[in-house]
């Protein structure tokens, strides 16, 4: 069968568009099938969405479906980046897939200051996936007793939860409760995955698992949005949830005066007016300046889970004057999603780039790379978070973007 006969046969209905895969046994060809049906029913012609190495054999039924090409982002690198934490120790270059201007021109100066300053400290506080099913009662009496139910069988939880996996362990149950729902928001390791995927199937199985064996008791939704995934929340902001990292640094006096010709107390004022004050104001779930910046770039470099740069770039910027009169600056990130195996990190670039960063794949032990990967990622959003405090005070904004995110022409 040729490419032009299921064309048609897509055209006629006879076959549906993500029937192709199964129907031509190679999802390369389904691939083309599908663009030529669309360049032929829109009148455009997706010559640049076709062209990329990806073999989409690799991505059928993993990451993508109804294929019809690739998106490609320019990636671009920030560093030497020294970062001193318990499992990344050295200097790393940091790939930034992004299409902001002046954004990598951003991290890389920062990376500059921090590394001529020792380097940044970053440290994984807590480490933990969450899945919260809901379940309904009758009521809420008997919400409570259930809860009482779930804390005396924890250890036979735990047990169901990690029967189908090598890697999974759960961690902790955090019961919520509001009138007759209840949520249990289960919290694993996921060694060196993101997790989503794994801890979703063994919630599922805990939630069967309840149900066989506690009456009066029915799952609404194995995620019932406590979790929480993909949505701004104070609850991960709270209790974390992936990976809780902090990164910090100390930038000299003197270091900022003859560079930048400003004092730690300048970097502070911006900090604590703009960060924290404003944010406050506006009741921002970020006390920061731009993590989110960073946390994509290296999340589309690296194949991680787009969406969820949304709790994953919540956290704070904090700045002060230390006892020497230096400038001691931290980052907290309380929801890091992070991983070096599953979701999109075997893609071809996207392999490339964890490979930059000595990441790619599972650790030695298991989850070292992963927590390895925030440390970096960490001390990446401190490099950001301080060159654009210093860029804000010097009022560098506006000229920066408009050499470098305007090619140079001015307004
Ligand atoms: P995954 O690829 O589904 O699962 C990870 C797999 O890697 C497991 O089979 C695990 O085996 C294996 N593995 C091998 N070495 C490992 C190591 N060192 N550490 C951990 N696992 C190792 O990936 P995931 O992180 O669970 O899920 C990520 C995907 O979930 C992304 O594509 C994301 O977009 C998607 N997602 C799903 C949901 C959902 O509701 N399901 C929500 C949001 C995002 P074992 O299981 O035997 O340990």
């Amino acid at each position: 069968m040729s490419l032009d006969d299921v064309v048609r046969m897509i055209e006629e209905g006879k076959v549906k568009m993500h029937e192709v895969d199964e129907l031509l046994k190679d999802s390369n060809l389904a691939t083309r099938a599908r663009r030529m049906y669309l360049e032929r029913r829109l009148g455009v012609e997706l010559k640049a969405i076709g062209s990329t190495i990806i073999d989409f054999n690799q991505v059928y039924r993993r990451n993508t479906e109804n294929t019809i090409g690739a998106a490609q982002i320019p990636i671009g690198v920030a560093g030497p980046l020294l970062v001193r934490g318990l499992y990344a120790n050295g200097s790393y270059y940091i790939p930034l897939a992004t299409t902001e201007g002046a954004l990598v021109a951003s991290v890389n100066r920062g990376a500059k200051v921090v590394t001529e300053n020792g380097g940044a400290r970053s440290i994984v506080i807590k480490d933990g996936m969450a899945r919260a099913p809901l379940f309904k009662l009758p009521s809420a009496v008997d919400s409570v007793k259930f809860i009482d139910w779930v804390r005396l069988n924890l250890s036979r939880i735990k047990e169901v939860a990690e029967s189908g996996s090598r890697h999974l362990r759960l961690n902790e149950v955090q019961p919520f409760m509001m009138g007759n729902n209840v949520w249990l928001r289960l919290v694993f390791n996921t060694g060196d995955a993101m997790g989503m995927n794994m801890v979703t199937i063994a919630s599922e199985r805990v939630a069967k698992w309840i149900e066989d064996n506690y009456q009066g008791v029915r799952l609404i939704s194995v995620s019932g949005n406590m979790c929480v995934d993909k949505k701004p929340n104070a609850v991960n902001f709270l209790m974390g949830r992936g990976k809780t990292v902090v990164s910090e640094a100390v930038i000299s006096r003197r270091y900022l005066m003859e560079r930048f010709g400003i004092t730690p107390e300048d970097v502070v004022n911006v900090n604590v007016r703009k960060n924290l004050l404003g944010s406050a104001y506006a009741h921002s779930y970020g006390f920061n300046a731009h993590f989110a910046n960073i946390i994509t770039a290296i999340f589309i470099a690296t194949g991680q889970d787009v969406a969820q740069v949304v709790e994953s770039s919540m956290g704070t910027t904090w700045a002060e004057v230390n006892d020497d009169g230096d400038l001691y600056v931290s980052v907290t990130l309380p929801s890091l999603e992070v991983g070096t195996v599953g979701g999109g990190t075997g893609l071809p670039t996207q392999r490339e780039a964890l490979q930059m960063l000595g990441v790619q794949g599972g650790g030695d032990p298991p989850g070292s790379n992963a927590v390895k990967f925030a440390e970096i990622v960490a001390a990446a959003v401190l490099a950001g978070e301080l060159n654009l405090l210093i860029a804000q005070h010097r009022r560098e904004l506006g000229r920066a973007h408009e050499m470098l995110g305007r090619a140079g022409k001015q307004t």
